[in-house]
């Protein structure tokens, strides 16, 4: 996944929420996005998921841009898998059918093949047991646990994390965080938002510090040990290093 964002712009009640955002990457699997509390980084990742339109600015996915008209984000939505903070599961659903449901409804497989499907990743992920449980039944490792099944599931060419762990406690954490690695390691293309800094190091190809609306700092993952700006040193000092 190749991405290149040209002086983005966002705006909401006129506070500027990204500021000529600018940022080119080379072919890469796993890009972590890192930074303070209402820097922008959710916004960021909504306007690459097709959830939200910039004010101004340029967004290219492998060299396809990004039209933020309706008719094409409708299409282009389809082609993400999104993994929210607080899971996003439907409710009245079964662990299975908040799978399939998008499967069946809007990617239109047949249902046979969608349950076979969900069902083989379900198991993969230690889920199948619970397939037939409600979120409420389930433990919040194990709802995000689904959420992530849903969005691989899906088969989209790249999915999107935005702090997929910040709602769970340590050990759940690393259930979810487990799950991530090992997509990453059968290559699925990653975006991810973390707040754990030895998590960013170890899966990301590339990390960008975004605060203020912009990037302020970017590089491998050798520059959670070695940054350069006082800003990201500043953040770095602040946050847990766990
Ligand atoms: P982050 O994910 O880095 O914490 P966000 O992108 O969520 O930051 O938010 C950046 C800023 O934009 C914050 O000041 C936030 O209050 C504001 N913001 C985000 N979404 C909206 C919205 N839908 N309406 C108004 N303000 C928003
Ligand atoms: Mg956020």
């Amino acid at each position: 996944m190749k991405l290149k964002i040209e002086n983005l712009v966002k705006k909401y009640d006129g506070n500027l929420v990204l500021n000529n955002l600018n940022l080119e990457t080379e072919d890469i699997n796993t890009l972590v996005i890192i930074g303070p509390s209402g820097g922008g980084k959710s916004t960021l990742i909504r306007i690459l998921a097709g959830l939200e339109n910039p004010n101004s600015g340029k967004v290219k996915i492998d060299d396809e841009k990004i039209r933020y008209n309706e008719k094409y984000l409708c299409s282009y939505r389809k082609t993400i898998g999104l993994v929210f903070q607080a899971f996003n599961l439907f409710p009245h659903l079964t662990a299975l059918e908040n799978i399939t449901l998008p499967l069946i409804q809007v990617h239109k497989l047949n249902p046979v093949v969608a349950k076979e499907r969900a069902v083989s990743f379900l198991t993969r992920f230690g889920l199948k047991e619970h397939m037939n449980k409600k979120p409420g039944q389930l433990s919040g490792g194990q709802q995000q646990r689904v959420a992530i099944t849903r969005a691989i599931t899906l088969e989209t060419r790249f999915i999107i994390l935005d702090e997929p762990t910040s709602a769970l406690d340590p050990a759940l954490t690393a259930e979810v965080l487990d799950i991530i690695s090992e997509l990453r390691k059968e290559g699925k293309k990653i975006i991810l938002v973390t707040h754990s800094m030895s998590f960013a190091k170890s899966v990301a190809d590339r990390i960008i510090f975004v605060a203020e609306g912009k990037v302020i700092e970017e590089g491998g993952p050798e520059i959670i040990d070695n940054p350069k700006t006082d800003m990201l040193k500043t953040f770095l000092n602040k946050t847990l290093k766990y």
